[in-house]
This record gives C-alpha cells, sequence and structure tokens, in this order.
C-alpha cells in the first residue's frame, strides 16, 4: 500500500517543503544548512532473549533533529520499516510541530525496526528496557523527552519509564504517553484525535462545509484513527470507512464507531465488522467521501492514486501520508490538504500538559487538558489560515514558513549564527 517510490528518502521529501519555506523567507545557504540537519543521530543494536531461548538483535534509533526552542522532544516507532531516514524525516517534523503550535520543544524521533504484533509481552519489555538503557545518555527531563508513536503505547512507555527510573531514581517527567497511574495526564490517549477533530472543525468552517452528515474515510484505527473516528461525532460527522493493517470495512450510511471499538478489542482487527463491506487499504483512499484521514503510515497517497482522491480535504493525522509530487497533484485539483505538522500536534500539544504536570507533580482534569487544547490548536490553525489568506499560499506552505521562521528566529537569538 505504500508510495511506488519507496526508495526515495523520506528526508529528501520532507525537505522539499522546508526548502520552499527557506526560499520564501530568503534563508541562506548556511542557516538553511543549520535548520535542515539533525543535531544528533545515534544508532544502536538490542540485543534481546526471545521467549524460544534465541537471541535477536534489533535496530534502534534516536534522532535529535534540533533544539532551539527546548528540550528535544518526539516519539518512539516500532514498525518493520523504522529506519534511519524516516525517523530523520519524523525527527525534523517535529521541530517544525513543536514550533509551528508555539510549545517549548524542540524535535526529535526514535524508533526500533521490528514488528510489535509478533512480538510478546515479555519480549517487547526487554527490548524497550534495553533500547532505553542504549540511549539512556540522550534522554533527560530538560534535554529529551519521548512519546508513544506508531506500534508503542502507554505501556512501553511504562517500560522506558521504569528502565530510566532504575538509573536516575524515579523520573515521571522523562518520558510522556504514560499511564495516568504512573504521571500520564488525563486525555493524552485522545489528544491526537481531538486535535485532529479540532482543526477539521476550523477548516470546515473556512471552506464553508457543513460537518454534519459529512462522509469520513479514516484510514488506521490505531490510537490516532480510532480516536479521531470517537470524536468525529461531535462535528455531527459519518464515519464510512476505516481500516488497519490486515484491510478496510465500509458502509456509506455510516459505521457504529463505539460498537466497532468494542468489536476490535476482540477480533484484533476491524476487518469483519456485521454491517459493512470488505475494502482494501488502497480502495479506502480513493472512496467517495468529503474527508479523508490517513491516519496510518507514511507515504500512502502518490503521484499515482492521488489523481483519484475524491475528499474535498485531506486531513493528514498520520506523519508525511502524502509525497511532494501528491501534494501538487491534490492542490492543482483543488482538493484542500491540512499538513501533518498542523494536524497531529495535539499529542505532542498534551504531552506538554503531561510534563509540565509532571515537573509540577500536579494533576489536571479532563476539562481543562481539553480546553487548553482546543485553545492551542485554534490558535495553531488561524495563525496558519492568516497566513495562507495573506500570502495566498497553501495550509502547507504557510506551516513550514511560520515554524521555519521561529525555529530561525530564535537561532539568532541565542547566537548560534
Ligand atoms: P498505532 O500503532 O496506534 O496505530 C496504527 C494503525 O495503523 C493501526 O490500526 C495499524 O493496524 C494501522 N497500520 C499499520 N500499518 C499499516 C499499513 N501498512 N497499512 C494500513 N494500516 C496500517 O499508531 P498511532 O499512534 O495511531 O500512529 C498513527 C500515525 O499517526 C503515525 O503516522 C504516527 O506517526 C502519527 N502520530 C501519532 C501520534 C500519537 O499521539 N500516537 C501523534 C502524532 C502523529
Amino acid at each position: 500500500m505504500t508510495s511506488t517510490n519507496e526508495n526515495v528518502s523520506a528526508f529528501d521529501e520532507v525537505n522539499v517543503f522546508f526548502d520552499r519555506a527557506a526560499d520564501r523567507l530568503g534563508l541562506g545557504d548556511g542557516r538553511r544548512e543549520m535548520l535542515r540537519t539533525p543535531w544528533r543521530e545515534l544508532q544502536v543494536s538490542i540485543p534481546v532473549r526471545m521467549d524460544d531461548g534465541t537471541i535477536k538483535v534489533f535496530a534502534g534509533y534516536r534522532i535529535q533533529h534540533n533544539g532551539a526552542r527546548g528540550p528535544y522532544k518526539g516519539g518512539i516507532r516500532y514498525h518493520p520499516e523504522a529506519n534511519q531516514d524516516e525517523i530523520r524525516a519524523l525527527s525534523s517534523l517535529m521541530t517544525w510541530k513543536t514550533a509551528l503550535v508555539e510549545i517549548p520543544f524542540g524535535g526529535a524521533k526514535g524508533g526500533v525496526q521490528c514488528d510489535p504484533t509478533q512480538l510478546s509481552e515479555g519480549e517487547l519489555n526487554r527490548l524497550t528496557r534495553r533500547f532505553t538503557a542504549n540511549i539512556e545518555h540522550l534522554l533527560g527531563v530538560s534535554r529529551d523527552i519521548p512519546a508513544p508513536d506508531l506500534g508503542t503505547n502507554s505501556q512501553t512507555m511504562a517500560w522506558m519509564m521504569d528502565a530510566y527510573s532504575q538509573i536516575h531514581g524515579h523520573t515521571p517527567a522523562i518520558v510522556t504517553g504514560k499511564p495516568v497511574e504512573l504521571g500520564g495526564s488525563v486525555g493524552r490517549d485522545s489528544a491526537t484525535g481531538r486535535g485532529v477533530v479540532y482543526v477539521t472543525r476550523e477548516t470546515a468552517v473556512d471552506l464553508g462545509m457543513d460537518p454534519t452528515g459529512a462522509r469520513v474515510a479514516i484510514q488506521g484505527f490505531g490510537q490516532v484513527g480510532s480516536w479521531t473516528a470517537r470524536i468525529a461525532g461531535e462535528l455531527g460527522c459519518m464515519v464510512t470507512a476505516v481500516s488497519d493493517v490486515q484491510g478496510g470495512i465500509h458502509n456509506d450510511r455510516g459505521i457504529d464507531v463505539e460498537q466497532l471499538v468494542k468489536y476490535q478489542a476482540e477480533a484484533g482487527t476491524v476487518v469483519g465488522f456485521p454491517g459493512t463491506e470488505r475494502i482494501t487499504n488502497e480502495e479506502l483512499i480513493e472512496l467517495d467521501c468529503e474527508i479523508l484521514v490517513p491516519a496510518a503510515i507514511d507515504r500512502v497517497i502518490h503521484q499515482d492514486n492521488a489523481p483519484r482522491v475524491k475528499a474535498m480535504v485531506v486531513v493528514e493525522a498520520a506523519n508525511h501520508p502524502v509525497t511532494p509530487e501528491a501534494d501538487d497533484i491534490l492542490n492543482d485539483r483543488g482538493v484542500k490538504v491540512i499538513p501533518d505538522v498542523l494536524v497531529n500536534a495535539g499529542g505532542v500539544v498534551v504531552s506538554y500538559f503531561e510534563w509540565t504536570q509532571n515537573l509540577y507533580q500536579h494533576q489536571w482534569d479532563m476539562t481543562r487538558v481539553n480546553d487548553e487544547l482546543n485553545k492551542i490548536m485554534t490558535r495553531a490553525y488561524r495563525s496558519v489560515a492568516d497566513r495562507v489568506a495573506r500570502d495566498k499560499i497553501t495550509h502547507r506552505d504557510a506551516s513550514f514558513q511560520i515554524a521555519v521562521e521561529r525555529v530561525a528566529h530564535v537561532s539568532r537569538l541565542r547566537g548560534f549564527i
């Protein structure tokens, strides 16, 4: 299901968007190079004793892209295709994302090349502990704070926190996205999906689109996709298709999302949910709908399928789901693309709330978390929409321009250049 240009560097693709912003901002070669290049990259090997007694060695990465605006922040991904180039691309997106929503963090990302669905709980625990031990010297509550991403969750963060705390003493603020009982924030699980819905709401207002009854197709039904589906109902939208790694389901009259969540918890997949027809992940992208939400992996909308996307708006809940070529095709066809750095920032925003709560040993309630999230996401969306209107550019170009401008400005203030 991935793009036809899998051999193209994901980091180079993200930098197409960065370069466009740098051109418009008139950044010189040196400054551009400084902002583009990751500050630190670490690759580690992670030997794990498997349940059958054999030893497997996994490749792990932590890449700190830019720390000009604060401690590095970014998720840890467990995926069979996680590699240095992909993690580098994702780490740069974190730099632009934290700048765009104005939270005091830099950008980082980590990952382990593994298939978490094929590992037992014990194997995952051992892998996470050894990975944490191998990157621990880069981490710190004012240095680098990981979080969950594709293939990891609050349990993974609990293991990371425990492994780090064995060395440094009890340190909840070392990761975000923890279980609430261990200092996690209420509302963190749903935060990215909730942010996706807030941005969709603002987009609908600008497009003059009535979200009531709008058909939404969501690729991926994990942490981000499933919460987006659940909260989309608050706008009156109708979820008509969802998918996971095993395939997709569709019903043009709408899917009962709460029942689907229960079904998935038992069946381990959305496939086979009663009252729906089975579709492929590729078909979902091309489905007749108003709002298309890629919420799984990267580069699923590429030059081959972009001409067939029928949605009015593509809301990028996943990171880097649209290649630069596809982005141009969609823009030329009048399909609005709302970019990842804006759309999925809700997760890192509530991670920021969690980190501050840990530092102050305090706990916010759900109303406060969601109100503050709403304020920050709406403010970020409005700043992007104003730039779109002022400069007659796309939402992606506006988002990158604002973010790059902010990081460049802070770099100057700090005297790097
Ligand atoms: P997750 O592991 O919880 O869920 C991923 C979903 O995608 C699952 O339903 C899985 O079955 C599906 N999937 C995996 N491989 C697939 C494939 N090849 N084809 C189709 N579906 C596939 O992950 P998540 O945390 O929901 O992350 C999803 C995306 O959102 C990623 O791009 C991630 O970087 C991004 N994101 C996540 C967060 C967060 O807070 N978790 C924040 C910002 C961005």
